[in-house]
């Protein structure tokens, strides 16, 4: 992966305006990128935009504001659908995010579709909310969550997988790249051991879509969810794709308006896809805005956003080890944006507590992988995660502020 050298990357830093921001009278320096991105005014002016000169329901309104309001949500579905290669945007639902995609999967397809004794395939990486829902389904249905266990560097044992993969798995599900370690998992290889067995495949892509191109065609991928809020879009939106084929076979998520064919008392019948799984007011405002991330976010090209964000976690890891007692928690061989690490025996809150005061804003915690931080048997971790708006100098600066902080915490 090669960086571009025809992109202005502070010019491009400069299209961000939290980032001049000062906390607590230093310049903030945002390493908590995973959490969720920072926007770019052209976001923000969206929204006010949109709130400003054309607010209005959309799809049923014939008045011309819930036209222009409809046109232009409608157009970001089909941004999705480009940005994914999806084969129809029939295929892209809007939901809240990324946890809300997996619960409409797991309540739908998974009412469905799994019965007592029935396995779903997770990994030892997941966050909680590809985790959590699977439990909840499995809890009704008596059937079992099987977890496929990870090496010391934080990579998934696929021996295990290939081994775990069994003639009672009825669905895999698992992060595409961690949120917790940064790990790349080896979605290609996955998606076909358990397509060659009819087991269909959900990725959880919260932390690739904001780094990585994605092609659900490509991968034969099942279904795919993530959030807009960590790839520069608002929050309170997010994607489930999924194949038509099994969307089409599954109920509705939610009763209410928009997802409605014909109402009687009696009966009531069902709109086609996407609207099937919208009910309700969706969130206009913010689906809008999404749209503008995703434009920007094609500017630059994701491959250019990818070779960024790796010269700079390489950079990163690099000036980390200089720092003795420094415990990297994750070294796969393939890893994006997330370093995750312990600063000697100090706890992750207390490093966490002493770089705020320095402007530096990381997060330390489980970061939502309980049951990954047992595996490696810490309370939590510190979490720098990059975008490609970062800086070596920012990482010079957090560098610094670690070995200044050293001392009080050992
Ligand atoms: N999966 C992963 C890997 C994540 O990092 C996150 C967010 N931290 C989620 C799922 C859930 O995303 P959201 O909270 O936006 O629904």
């Amino acid at each position: 992966m090669k960086i571009a050298t025809n992109i202005d990357w502070q010019k491009i830093r400069a299209d961000f305006p939290i980032l001049t921001e000062s906390v607590h009278g230093k310049p903030l320096v945002y390493f908590d990128n995973a959490a969720t991105s920072q926007k770019p005014q052209v976001v923000i002016d969206t929204l006010v935009d949109y709130y400003t000169h054309y607010n209005s329901n959309i799809h049923r309104g014939v008045h011309h504001l819930s036209q222009l309001a409809t046109n232009a949500y409608e157009a970001v579905r089909l941004k999705v659908q480009h940005l994914l290669h999806a084969n129809e945007a029939a295929e892209v639902i809007f939901t809240k995010g990324a946890t809300d995609s997996i619960n409409l999967v797991a309540s739908s397809w998974g009412n469905h579709n799994i019965a007592a004794g029935d396995e779903i395939l997770i990994s030892a990486l997941e966050h909680h909310a590809n985790l959590v829902p699977w439990q909840m389904l499995a809890a009704a249905k008596g059937a079992h969550v099987v977890v496929v266990p990870i090496n010391a560097q934080g990579e998934l044992l696929m021996d295990e997988f290939h081994r775990l993969l069994g003639s009672k798995t009825r669905l895999v599900a698992m992060s595409w790249i961690s949120n917790a370690l940064g790990t790349v998992n080896p979605v290609e290889e996955i998606i076909a051991a358990a397509h060659a067995r009819n087991i269909p495949v959900l990725l959880d892509a919260a932390q690739a879509a904001p780094h990585t191109q994605i092609d659900v065609q490509a991968l034969d991928v099942d279904f795919l969810v993530f959030s807009a809020h960590k790839m520069l879009g608002p929050t309170g939106i997010g994607i489930l794709y999924g194949k038509r084929a099994l969307l089409d076979a599954m109920p509705p998520y939610q009763g209410g308006g928009d997802m409605i064919d014909r109402v009687t008392f009696a009966k009531t019948t069902y709109n086609v896809l996407p609207l099937k799984f919208e009910a309700g007011t969706p969130n206009i405002a913010d689906g809008i805005a999404f749209g503008a991330a995703i434009d920007y976010l094609q500017e630059i090209g994701l491959e250019n956003i990818e070779a960024k964000e790796q010269a700079l976690l390489r950079y990163a890891t690099e000036q980390l080890l200089t720092i003795p007692g420094i415990r990297i928690i994750g070294e796969a061989a393939d890893k994006r944006s997330v370093l995750s690490f312990m600063l000697g025996s100090a706890h992750p809150y207390d490093v966490g507590v002493l770089l705020d005061q320095m402007g530096i804003a990381i997060r330390t915690g489980h970061h939502c992988a309980q049951p990954l931080m047992d595996i490696f048997e810490v309370p939590g971790t510190c979490r720098a995660s990059f975008a490609f708006y970062n800086t070596e100098a920012e990482i010079d600066i957090f560098i610094q502020a670690l070995r200044k902080i050293q001392p009080l915490l050992s």
